[in-house]
């Protein structure tokens, strides 16, 4: 009878699980923070001393090169670090942009970068995090001050700038401190980007600027230390793309080849969209096909497959691609800057840092390379929230982790062109399992009940126990 009555408690604390809230599961995993240097080239900490990447190395693990996303710009790949999607499925394509059915501009710098519209094709990690149960906090992460789906993080800093690393740092952290603490946190630098844009990479003078950004993870750690976090935290800290050094000897003047009356052109260099005027396409096209060797021209329909930059109605009809070091103007009278980013994202140069440590991963493992596109699989393991569709692959960085995965990986990336479902609705799914939890437990009890009243008459036939027992017992197991 005792072992009777521990199984169906058992089977009703199972069913009692069904109507709790689903946060009840943040119990069981880790905590998680996303650090982007904006950037940060992978080699950079080979060039002056950084200690306290050497320690996050030693105490977790070195991605050696990340493969970003085409374009490797800011936007594009802080939202693919986020949503394990490349820019084609995200939808946030470029810095700027135009949408032809919309009938509108965006600009990272302006004000249309509040507006959802531009970031809906796809679901940032935080947003999935909360709708999972889970707390975000953001500060400054692109895009996380825009209610995305009607969502904002938990916690998030509205965009500035002029907001110093250490009151970032304090505002996480108090967020991962508080009485209902965040388990997801981002974090954002605009460094050592606009240094490299003005000194270029190779300049003595950014080594300054990269022992600083080592100070600054340096400050991190001590923060977290002091938080008491340090040991249950798992720590990312990448970036969203490398940079490369430009030449004054090296500037391709479209003017040169085809009338600026002609076309419109969306972004800069190195890769622009170009919107010819009606019934200038073939103009336009014919005249920059062949015009300088330093310069791809590529119809939408032809970019190559390996950018994932093709099925979407944001990448113009004629994309133009500079050579690496090169860099399109429309006349040399623009401003010109010594460093620059957004090249193929084969280039080495164009591949940013990657180290983690934390309870999830393993100590002192060096990984030769991976796609950025992997680490929102992987982030979405540590916090145990199911991913939504992405390019990526948990299978191509479980090495990473300290355990090996109980689960299957997941699968294998997704044909292209990927177009990202949109999650269900939580409260939907909630009202719908709070009946079905409620009705189980009211069936049970009901049941329990009746099988302990009938255990008190000696006179029941034995068979009729033994035949209701089991089946419930299987129909119930969940
Ligand atoms: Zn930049």
């Amino acid at each position: 009878m005792l072992k009777r009555l521990l199984r169906s408690w058992s089977t009703l604390g199972c069913l009692l699980a069904l109507t709790l809230p689903p946060n009840s599961r943040q119990e069981e995993h880790g905590k998680l923070l996303l650090v982007s240097f904006d950037g940060f080239r992978w080699d950079y900490i080979n060039r002056v001393p950084t200690p306290n990447f050497d320690a996050v190395m030693k105490e977790g693990v070195q991605v050696e090169r990340v493969v970003n996303t085409f374009i490797t710009k800011t936007l594009p790949n802080h939202y693919t670090l986020v949503t394990g999607l490349h820019a084609e499925s995200h939808g946030v394509v470029a810095n700027e942009m135009f949408d032809m059915h919309l009938n509108r501009s965006f600009s990272m710098e302006g004000q249309s970068a509040y507006e959802p519209r531009w970031w809906e094709e796809a679901v940032p990690l935080w947003v999935t995090n909360q709708r999972a149960g889970g707390r975000s906090g953001a500060a400054m992460w692109p895009g996380s001050d825009v209610e995305i789906r009607g969502v904002y993080p938990t916690h998030y800093v509205p965009y500035n700038a002029s907001v110093p690393f250490q009151s970032r740092v304090e505002k996480l952290l108090s967020w991962f401190s508080g009485p209902e603490p965040i388990d997801f946190g981002v974090l954002y630098w605009e460094e050592p980007d606009e240094s490299g844009h003005n000194l270029g990479p190779e300049s003595p003078l950014l080594d300054v600027v990269i022992a600083d950004i080592d100070d600054k993870l340096g400050f991190l750690r001590e923060e977290l230390k002091r938080a008491g976090l340090y040991d249950d935290i798992n720590l990312i800290v990448t970036s969203d793309h490398g940079m490369t050094q430009l030449s004054s000897e090296k500037i391709i003047e479209l003017d040169s080849y085809v009338s600026r009356d002609l076309y419109t052109w969306v972004d800069k260099s190195p890769v622009v969209g170009i919107i010819p005027k009606e019934g200038s396409f073939d103009e336009v096209y014919t005249s920059l096909l062949n015009a300088n060797p330093n310069l791809y021209v590529y119809k939408r329909e032809d970019i190559p497959d390996h950018y994932h930059y093709r099925h979407n109605d944001r990448i113009m009809p004629i994309l133009l691609e500079a050579r690496e070091g090169w860099t399109i103007v429309q006349n040399k009278t623009r401003k010109f800057m010594l460093g620059n980013h957004g090249y193929n994202n084969t280039l080495a140069s164009m591949h940013p840092v990657f180290v983690a440590r934390g309870p999830a991963f393993r100590s002192g493992y060096v990984k030769s390379t991976m796609h950025s596109v992997d680490l929102y699989p992987l982030m979405c393991h540590i916090l145990g929230v199911p991913p939504l569709p992405n390019n990526g692959s948990l299978a191509s960085v479980q090495d990473l982790l300290e355990e090996a995965l109980t689960e299957t990986p997941s699968p294998p990336p997704t044909p292209r062109p990927l177009v990202p479902s949109r999650p269900k609705d939580p409260s939907h799914a909630w009202v719908v399992g709070l009946l079905l939890g409620t009705t189980l437990v009211v069936f049970f009890l009901f049941i329990f009940v009746k099988q302990v009243t009938l255990k008190q008459l000696p006179t029941l036939p034995l068979s009729n126990r033994e035949i209701s027992q089991p089946l419930l017992y299987e129909e119930l197991r969940l």
